[in-house]
């Protein structure tokens, strides 16, 4: 066999690997235009957003529906029908600019979108998700409450039957897009009798519904939380998603979000990496660029690596969930690596900024601190971590 000759280098910094090599032209085609709506839409107004903890979330939602990215890998009912992969590398280019616009695509898409087009009657689907789609309606998921997080059987809002209708009573705490959402995907407890966790379409008009948005946020400061209170709201019968029970409902959607979020944590350690690599090409110490320096050129190296093999993991991810599909606990090991690796290379490019990385000059301390959200959200990492533990052992230590 003929061994071809190295290859001249022209090495892209932030693709040693060539991984780039490994997407189609229509896939980069994607990204491309997904990089392009952040840098018009995103990128000249984050850093105010953050500082206000405020966005224009509808605006914005709108232009994102016009190019297709809401739902985009759902089929039908309006929706792109585009591939995992390409989600995923719509994520990374969403998360580059930040978590929280991500966050709002995510629960847009893969949560409220995703619930309702899995789980949903016809009629739900054709209710909400053309108008979710083109960005003129919002969802939002509620899941966690304010007792109740990690173990969301536990759950205390409930829903009772009063003849045909439903009255949910109860409350939800940290529900991203909350305030500005037209409809909430909202989990209750309806009693053994009715099958247990059920999921609910509630139109955030109906009364008894309230949400409130919380303030004081030191991280996903360019997204909206929120709390929901659920005070008597009496929901028709068709409300109820009419086939799954149990916590299979909410996790299954979960699982989808936590696909994209594998992937869009990257897009925030890629800004991190390069924003450290160029600031240590341009600043002198000592009579020569930081770039100079061994334990400089050490904390590139390890970032890059680390960038590339999260990279190399979401990819094949993505291929598997295109071709036959993903086992959650598969899902968990990017969720497990790739978050905490991509807050690992924030942190370590902050080091290499000295004092400027805590500026908000710089993104990589307001990557950093969205990070730490998206390592608690879907799914602690400590709940990832005894996801994988029990598929390693057999042996659950959840409790
Ligand atoms: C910005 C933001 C946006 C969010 N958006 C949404 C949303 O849209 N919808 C929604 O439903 N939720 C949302 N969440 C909530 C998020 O999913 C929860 O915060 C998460 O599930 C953890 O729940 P908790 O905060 O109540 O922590 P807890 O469950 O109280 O856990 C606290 C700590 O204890 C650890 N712990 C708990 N149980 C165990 C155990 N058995 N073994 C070991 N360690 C354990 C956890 O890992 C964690 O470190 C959001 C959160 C944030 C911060």
């Amino acid at each position: 066999m003929k061994i071809p000759p190295p290859r001249s280098s022209s090495a892209n910094p932030l693709d040693l690997i060539d991984l780039d090599s490994q997407l189609t032209d229509e896939e980069k085609a994607i990204r491309a235009t997904v990089r392009q709506a952040c840098d018009d839409l995103v990128e000249p107004h984050i850093m105010q957003w953050y500082e206000t903890g405020d966005l224009p979330a509808r605006d914005l939602a709108k232009e994102f529906g016009r190019i297709g990215l809401l739902g985009m890998h759902l089929e039908g009912y309006g929706c792109a029908g585009m591939s995992s992969v390409d989600y995923g590398l719509a994520c990374v280019e969403l998360e580059a600019s930040d978590s929280g616009i991500r966050s709002l695509v995510s629960v847009q898409g893969s949560l409220a979108m995703g619930a309702i087009h899995m789980w949903g009657s016809e009629e739900q689907k054709q209710e909400w998700l053309p108008r979710m789609a083109a960005g003129d309606a919002i969802g939002c998921f509620g899941l966690t409450e304010p007792d109740i997080g990690s173990d969301p059987g536990a759950m205390k809002t409930r829903a009772r039957r009063d003849g045909d209708d439903w009255i949910l009573n109860g409350a939800k705490l940290w529900i991203t897009n909350g305030s500005i959402a037209d409809v909430a995907v909202v989990w209750a407890n309806a009693g053994e009798e009715h099958g247990g966790i059920r999921g609910f379409v509630v139109p955030t008009d109906t009364p008894g519904f309230a949400a409130h948005v919380i303030k004081h946020k030191m991280s996903l400061r360019a997204s909206v939380t929120s709390e929901l209170t659920l005070d008597n709201v009496r929901l028709p019968a068709e409300a109820v998603f009419p086939e799954v029970r149990g916590l299979k409902g909410p996790l299954s959607c979960l699982s989808e979000a936590r696909y994209g979020i594998l992937w869009g944590a990257l897009g925030s350690a890629r800004s991190a990496l390069e924003t450290a690599r160029r600031y240590s090409i341009e600043r002198n110490q000592f009579g020569k660029p930081l770039a100079g320096f061994q334990l400089t050129q050490a904390k590139l190296a390890s970032m890059s690596t680390e960038l590339q093999l999260g990279l190399l993991l979401a990819l094949h991810l993505g291929r598997l969930k295109d071709s036959v599909g993903l086992r959650p606990e598969q899902v968990s090991v990017g969720k497990y690596n790739n978050i905490s690796k991509a807050l690992q290379i924030c942190r370590t490019a902050r080091t290499i900024l000295g004092a400027n990385g805590v500026s908000g000059e710089f993104p990589i301390m307001r990557h950093a601190n969205n990070l730490e959200s998206v390592l608690t959200y879907e799914g602690t990492h400590e709940m990832h971590t005894l996801v994988l533990g029990q598929a390693l052992t057999g042996v659950p230590a959840f409790r």
